[in-house]
Formats: C-alpha cells, structure tokens, sequence
C-alpha cells in the first residue's frame, strides 16, 4: 500500500566507547534521520540482538532500508584473515545488515547503503574487500586523512565518476560528483547482481547498483553529511525515499 510518509529501518551498532557511563549501549550517529526527514521518510532504529522472526517483523513494518557507516565488516565473511589494521568488527551486526541485505535485494525492498553499508552489500551478496586501502593499495588517491574524524565531515576528498549507463547518473543527474570520504576500506570485487556504479579516480569502488530493482543503491561517501549544501546528495534521499513510498 503506497505511503505518503514511507517507514525507513536504520540498524543500530554497539557503540563499546564506554562514553555513556562507562557501559556500551546501542547507538547510530544522528545524520542519517535529518536526511531521511528532509526527503519526506520516517526513520526507526533496528536493534541488535533480535531473534530472526523479530527482525523479519520489523523488515515487514519497512518500507524501505538504510545501512549506515560504522565500523569493519569481519574478514571472515568474505573468506580473508584478518589485516593488521582492522578495525572494530561487529559479527552481531554483520549477521543482522547481511540478513536484511538478502532479502531487500531478493525481494525488491528499497536499501540505500552508505560507506560501511556499501560494503556489507557487496560482502552480504558474495563480493571482497580491501581491508586497508593505505596500506593495500598506496598509490590511491587520500581517501582518510589522518585519524577518524580529522577532517570536518562534509571536506569534499576527491571526485567520483559514474558509469555513465548506471541508474546512479539519473538519480544524481551528474556523471561525475564530487565527494567527501571517510573510509580506510573499499569494495574490492562485486558479485551479482550488484554491479559498479561509479570509480575514484585510483579505480576504487565508490558505488554500486541492482539494475532492475526498484531501488539498491550503495555509496562509499557519506550523502547525509552533505544535504545541507548539496544538491546531489538531497537527490539521493529524496529518489530513495520516493521508491519507498511507491513499494
Ligand atoms: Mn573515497
């Protein structure tokens, strides 16, 4: 039944920084619902730790999915040991984002993906990672400066350039957009049928697609940092939460 104010899921993650008294709790960074709002959605938090029937319950009350960033994607879900570098790993989130990934991508639910989100796509349906692009691949263009959080959010890093047949062209009505950039990892190979929306210049994944799906669009860079002064990045919300309102 079409919705003029679609529901949009947002899993959380397990923020272990002891910064609420001293004890972990469940968290998302708060970007992601302005962005969803100005778009005309209505976002709600996913939990962590929910049997399958629970979490199938609340993919059901979704009218679309959004993955947001966080930290690494275990390395064993794509078949690699783990890098020196590697980061906070989540296998309880993984499982949760990889489930909800299958079954959007299967059953035509509307999932935007964004910096981690790309990723566990890319992983949730077969692909590989990069798990360190300093280290892995030094000649590629400053996708991280420095430690997390150096850069003000919204520095625009580097351009992306669009495969000029993907959906990404028309949504964002540019073949090439310039981007901000705040991961240390990449998506090294897709499987289908997600296929390669847009490359940095150093040949770096920054966006996938499902052609023919209502709406499977994963980006590397962080749109929802960007709404207040780019155009581009309100596009993108508002086109996702336009397939959530139609599904
Ligand atoms: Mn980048």
């Amino acid at each position: 039944m079409a919705t003029t104010q679609p529901l949009i899921g947002i899993p959380c993650r397990r923020d272990r920084s002891g910064n609420y008294r001293l004890k972990p709790i469940l968290a998302q960074a708060p970007a992601y619902i302005p962005a969803v709002v100005q778009a005309g959605g209505v976002p709600f938090l996913i939990p962590l730790d929910l049997p399958e029937t629970g979490l199938r319950r609340l993919y059901g009350l979704a009218d679309g999915l959004l993955l947001p960033g966080g930290g690494d994607v275990d390395p064993a879900r794509y078949g690699a040991g783990p890098h020196p570098t590697l980061g906070d790993v989540q296998p309880e989130r993984d499982a949760l984002e990889i489930t909800l990934t299958r079954w959007a991508a299967a059953e035509g639910k509307p999932l935007l993906a964004i910096c981690r989100g790309i990723q566990v796509v890319s992983v949730a349906l077969g692909g590989t990672l990069w798990q360190d692009i300093p280290s892995q691949l030094p000649k590629a263009v400053l996708h991280r400066k420095g430690k997390p959080g150096e850069n003000p959010p919204d520095f625009l890093a580097h351009p992306v350039r669009l495969t000029p047949t993907s959906r990404l062209v028309d949504i964002l009505q540019a073949g090439v957009v310039l981007t901000n950039s705040l991961h240390h990892q990449a998506v090294r190979t897709v499987a289908e049928p997600l296929t390669v929306a847009g490359h940095s210049a150093d040949g770096i994944i920054e966006a996938v697609e499902i052609p023919g799906h209502p709406f499977f669009v994963g980006v590397q860079w962080h749109p929802e940092l960007l709404v207040g002064d780019m155009e581009s990045a309100r596009r993108l919300f508002r086109a996702f939460v336009s397939a959530c309102r139609e599904g």
